[in-house]
């Protein structure tokens, strides 16, 4: 039988960029002591209190049917914090919860685009995002960022393409490069918006992490509400990325639409998982602090030990759990030097191969494990990187 060329054409015919990650974890089950900073998962587990309250739902009878839009009591909680984060006004009918954020980032393209529609997306751009544009039969475009210019994408790029296009997908703080887009960028990219009439697509689920600059959301900037869509989760900001728990905000007509959608594909998000949320947002922004604390505590020791080298690179970057290291110097590309990290020294972080071919030349680390063990990998890292350097 004939499968759909959306299933069949959904990754573009390649791995995606999975391939460094599976020989890793097929290494890890050969017993090899593999250093793993692939993967935006958190070192710590979602904390016991959360799972408790989701305990105690489940145990109280929350175990049916949940609304599809979300319980009321959630959607309440999540726009009272997007509104108080924003200032832009936002009840529970701007509010559609989600089985995470990667469902509201294909909700979102529904909303927006149609068969053929061209959707745009940032390179380097988190792995799932063009195969996400593709399973709406939407056609993705790349605008590349510069490594130059610390990926902050640019104007005059954004506008050649902006014209033939439906939506623009952005990520800030990013993944996988940690850039905060400064005001000018986002004014930048508003403006695009507006000029060419496109819907914005703001992916914001590390919007809790931010180490340098501020994290804006563009639905705040004048007249920018009507066309923006903001994919959020519990995933990242509250160490619960099992838990599959996030949301779609957007204008009240296509949160209807949204939830019309839901009832026709996810049919809801668990309601001990709801309650769960639910309790975790309460705790207010010092649990966020604590779970983020890592990753900040992270950077600061890889930026001291990246200091006292000139061999690799790094962004400067603002937030998220990731920091992308620039291994040019070595001659190699962020492929080879990924695999040949893993093979000789067992350390395995993602090439930026894998996020877009604005990343070529570039390694992406998670930082993902403790402190000693973090910064140990990082200075083998670096020493590994010097032994490639071609003598003059
Ligand atoms: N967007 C970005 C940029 C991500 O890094 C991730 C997860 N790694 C997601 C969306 C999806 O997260 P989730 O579905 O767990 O909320």
């Amino acid at each position: 039988m004939q499968i759909s060329q959306r299933f069949s054409g959904l990754t573009g015919g390649g791995s995606d960029g999975w391939d460094l990650f599976i020989k890793s974890r097929r290494m890890i089950g050969d017993g090899v002591p593999v250093i793993e900073l692939t993967i935006g998962e958190h070192d710590i587990r979602t904390a016991a209190p959360v799972l408790q309250a989701m305990h105690d739902s489940a145990m109280g009878g929350h175990t049916g049917y949940a609304m599809v839009p979300g319980t009321d009591a959630l959607r309440d909680t999540v726009a009272a914090r997007v509104q108080t984060r924003t200032g832009v006004p936002t009840t529970r009918d701007n509010v559609l919860i989600t089985p995470g954020g990667q469902s509201a980032l294909f909700a979102a393209h529904a909303a927006a685009c149609d068969p053929g529609d061209v959707a745009l997306y940032i390179d380097p751009y988190y792995a799932t995002y063009p195969g996400t544009l593709r399973g709406v039969s939407a056609v993705p475009r790349a605008v590349p960022a510069r490594a130059e210019e610390a990926f902050q994408p640019r104007m005059a790029d954004l506008e050649k393409v902006a014209k033939d296009a439906r939506s623009l997908l952005i990520n800030s703080p990013n993944n996988p490069t940690g850039v905060v887009y400064s005001a000018q960028t986002m004014a930048g990219i508003a403006k695009v918006c507006q000029d060419h009439d496109l819907w914005l697509i703001s992916d914001e689920v590390y919007d809790t992490q931010i180490w340098e600059g501020t994290h804006i959301s563009p639905r705040a900037l004048p007249d920018m509400a009507e066309r923006t869509l903001v994919v959020g989760s519990m995933s990242k900001s509250h160490a619960m990325t099992g838990s599959r728990c996030g949301w779609l905000i957007g204008p009240e007509q296509v949160i209807a639409d949204a939830i019309n959608f839901a009832t026709h594909t996810t049919y809801g998000v668990p309601g001990f998982v709801q309650d769960a949320a639910m309790f975790a947002l309460q705790q207010g922004a010092a649990f966020e602090t604590e779970v983020g604390a890592p990753f900040q505590r992270r950077r600061d020791l890889a930026r001291a030990i990246l200091a006292k080298q000139n061999t690799v690179g790094l962004i400067p970057s603002g937030g998220a759990m990731y920091l992308m290291l620039d291994i040019r110097a070595t001659g190699l590309s962020g492929d080879d030097f990924a695999d040949k990290l893993l093979m000789e020294r067992h350390i395995a972080v993602m090439p930026g191969e894998s996020f877009g071919l604005a990343a070529a030349g570039h390694v992406r680390v998670a930082m993902t494990i403790a402190d000693d063990a973090f910064a140990k990998a990082i200075t083998d890292l670096c020493t590994f990187a010097e032994s490639l350097v071609p003598s003059q």
